[in-house]
């Protein structure tokens, strides 16, 4: 299966029924990182007259943080980023990924799998495949009947194993992103077959995010790069929904001192939003981020100079149309 979805560069008048969203994990306080993908996102809705929407992406509940949810809202209104809509948070939205998860079934295109990390490490080293660390194994298939089928919903409804989607023979994704260009993924030699509900009967961001962004009719993704490599997935669970596709733009990464992504895990520090200076300035730190150039750098409200960074926003990203 080669899927490629092509999408127009940003129409130069403002897109129809534009709807963005910003989805942090409540992991914790934003930091530089997620600053820029909060205001990317935001100044991209408001450059095409569109909606931003609050996503909190609370599906991994043993790694979230009680609070963090209302820390990160008051920080985004501290920053003047107001969101449209009441904020959804994904552990409301079971039976939603649990009737994705049931039509994925009904395709005869899921299996359950009991590999433990190790078993999945063991088969790859046999195999002569070492995955560096950071990075995700792919899967090599040792779980996978050799023939598939729906399974009954007792058996589905298994939640000591992981259950994980079969991938057509040869899946190729390859998608435009808005700054980065033509993307491809070969999912069956990068990934493999993925996992869609882990063995402590969870959805994954995979899935959810998937669902979600449908639900809400998502239609312009607007992230962090850190988040690229997960998007042929998307793309292709999209298409198995019979969900239409998102455009897709993602914003570089912030890199700590020693050149490694900024993320929760490794402690980055929160952004200081204690007053309109600080979050101003924590603002003017994620514009440069951003590649905006020539914002107003003196007495300023947060409102005045966010109403130029969209104008500034608008300039960068349609200049080339
Ligand atoms: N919740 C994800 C994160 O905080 C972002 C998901 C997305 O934007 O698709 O990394
Ligand atoms: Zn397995």
């Amino acid at each position: 299966m080669i899927l490629a979805v092509s999408k127009l560069k940003n129409p130069s008048s403002p897109a129809d029924g534009y709807r963005g969203r910003f989805a942090p994990s409540p992991t914790g306080p934003l930091h530089a990182g997620s600053l820029v993908a909060a205001l990317g996102s935001w100044l991209d809705a408001r450059a095409n007259e569109g909606q931003w929407l609050l996503r909190i992406e609370d599906i991994d509940t043993p790694r979230c943080i009680p609070g963090a949810d209302l820390q990160i809202q008051a920080q985004l209104h501290a920053c003047g980023l107001f969101w449209d809509e009441e904020p959804s948070y994904q552990s409301r939205g079971q039976e939603h990924y649990q009737a994705a998860f049931g039509r994925l079934n009904a395709l005869a295109c899921l299996y359950a799998c009991t590999c433990s990390r190790q078993t999945i490490s063991n088969t790859l080293a046999a195999m002569g495949i070492h995955t560096p660390r950071n990075q995700e194994m792919i899967y090599p298939g040792t779980c996978r009947p050799s023939q598939l089928m729906p399974y009954a919903k007792d058996l589905l409804a298994d939640s000591k194993k992981a259950w994980r989607i079969a991938l057509p023979e040869n899946c190729q994704i390859q998608f435009e992103d808005l700054s980065l260009g033509i993307q491809h993924q070969d999912l069956s030699r990068e990934v493999g077959d993925f996992v869609l509900r882990r063995n402590d009967g969870l959805f994954t961001y995979q899935l959810a995010v998937v669902v979600d962004d449908a639900e809400q009719g998502i239609t312009h993704i607007v992230r962090g790069q850190d988040l690229l490599n997960n998007t042929a997935r998307q793309i292709f669970l999209q298409n198995q929904l019979g969900y239409s596709t998102p455009s897709y733009h993602h914003l570089p990464l912030v890199l700590d001192a020693n050149g490694e992504k900024l993320s929760k895990q490794t402690l980055a520090s929160s952004i200081n939003t204690e007053s309109d200076q600080s979050a101003l300035a924590e603002l003017r730190k994620a514009a440069i981020h951003l590649g905006l150039r020539d914002l107003p750098d003196g007495d300023t409200t947060i409102a005045e100079w966010l109403l130029a960074a969209t104008k500034a926003w608008k300039i960068n990203t349609f200049k080339c149309d």
